[in-house]
């Protein structure tokens, strides 16, 4: 029996599913998730010792590849001098002081563990800070598991979300509201009949969570300008794009600027790290300030913090973006070219070192549209590649991401791969 089963078989009796966040469970794709042993670079080992070329990157943190060793050698300093204080210390000034300075929009910062609770902590921020409740989310969007964002659109345009999970009470639904992401007149519609009780819009500025979706600029447009004349709170949520699609990170591609941010991934370089952010009279608002309340035993983890602060620097080397970005982009257009070659209808989209690739005719622009997606095409896809020693997201919905260590070799290394990988789904 392989090992990786073994290790899933032995799991399930004592996890539920085996895992410890539902996706890793392979399953919408079927089959055995693969258990890492160790990663490196580009690369990760499974429990087998089979190699593969990796295109999750824990979900996006591993933007210098995994292991870089100035990450892990400054972490092990720091665990050096101790695991946790529940006390401040320099690194947390420090990196504050970096985010503040890589992000105008940001004037303070507070770090949290994760990125569900920068959401979640967002969200009561804005809601303190105007003094309403009503929130607005995109359908396709997620900003981590809190009660108030695990919300499906309601039955009509305009109408208030339901619960997407279990245990969520419609009650803490009642006061979020689920729009279409990139239409412009819906939102239009809502600010105008309830813009007064809007508290906050957040969003995902590039959508990562329904496949890797793009607003168009007059969306992000009438976001911030909405906002601002009915006194919401615009949210950017940078959880996944912060410091990935580029060091000004969404925003600064957008030419917004959001009253909050929140950031993750990236930031921590791989550690449990996550921050929010952004204009000061808001952050104002927040303990012990102002009256809103927001904690945390392990926040700004001296080890996290490490990781976090050795990332940030070695993501800001000239040209670091740039490369990342080529290299994303040759990835997301060859896989088209080479889809088409096959006889394989499908679409690519790519920004910075994110990128996405759609069995369709054409790149979706909202959760309706990527949902229309051949699924059962992208199953045999990610397994063929999978045989291939291709680790892509075990989900159709996932964006992908690319780290510095997928030199231009692994690139076309993959697109050979996917040339066999198609012809054989074909
Ligand atoms: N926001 C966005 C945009 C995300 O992609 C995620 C996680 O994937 C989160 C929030 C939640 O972050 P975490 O999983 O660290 O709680």
């Amino acid at each position: 029996m392989s090992r990786n089963l073994e290790l899933f078989e032995r799991g399930k009796q004592v996890i539920p599913g085996g895992v410890n966040s539902p996706v890793r469970a392979f399953g919408q794709v079927g089959g055995t998730p693969r258990f890492v042993k160790r990663a490196e670079g580009a690369f990760f080992w499974d429990a087998d010792d089979r190699q593969y070329l990796d295109y999750v990157g824990s979900w996006g943190p591993a933007i210098l590849g995994h292991a870089h060793p100035d990450v892990v050698k400054a972490v092990q300093e720091a665990a050096t001098d101790g695991l946790s204080f529940g006390a401040p210390t320099e690194g947390e000034v420090e990196i504050a002081e970096e985010i503040c300075r890589l992000l105008p929009s940001v004037e303070q910062v507070r770090l949290v563990s994760s990125g569900t609770e920068a959401t979640m902590s967002a969200i009561r921020l804005a809601r303190g800070f105007t003094g309403r409740d009503l929130i607005v989310k995109f359908e396709g969007c997620y900003h981590g598991h809190s009660d108030s964002l695990l919300v499906k659109a309601g039955s009509g345009l305009l109408t208030f979300g339901n619960p997407s999970s279990g245990g969520v009470p419609a009650d803490c639904t009642r006061h979020t509201m689920v729009l279409q992401y990139n239409d412009v007149q819906q939102l239009a519609d809502t600010f105008k009949d309830l813009g007064d009780k809007i508290a906050c819009v957040i969003l995902e500025p590039i959508a990562g969570n329904m496949n890797l979706i793009q607003p168009s600029a007059e969306f992000v447009q009438a976001l911030r300008s909405l906002t601002e004349q009915h006194g919401a709170v615009l949210i950017y949520d940078e959880v996944m794009t912060g410091f990935r699609v580029a060091l000004e990170c969404a925003q600064g591609l957008h030419g917004i600027t959001p009253d909050l941010t929140t950031l993750g991934k990236v930031v921590g370089g791989g550690m449990p790290l996550a921050a929010f952010g952004g204009r000061a009279d808001i952050m104002a608002k927040i303990a012990p300030l102002g009256n809103v309340y927001q904690a945390g035993t392990l926040s700004g983890n001296p080890l996290s913090v490490a990781a976090g602060l050795a990332t940030l620097r070695l993501i800001q080397q000239p040209g670091f973006h740039a490369t990342l970005g080529a290299r994303t982009a040759r990835l997301a257009q060859g896989l088209a070219e080479t889809a088409r070659k096959a006889g394989v209808v499908l679409s690519s989209d790519s920004v910075g070192g994110m990128f996405g690739f759609y069995f369709s005719e054409q790149v979706p622009t909202s959760y309706a549209e990527a949902t229309r997606c051949d699924i059962e095409r992208f199953k045999r896809f990610f397994h063929a590649m999978l045989e291939e020693g291709i680790y892509l997201a075990p989900s159709a919905y996932e964006a992908g991401f690319v780290s510095i260590a997928h030199d231009d070799a692994l690139i076309e290394r993959t697109l050979e791969a996917a040339a066999r990988a198609f012809a054989r789904i074909a």
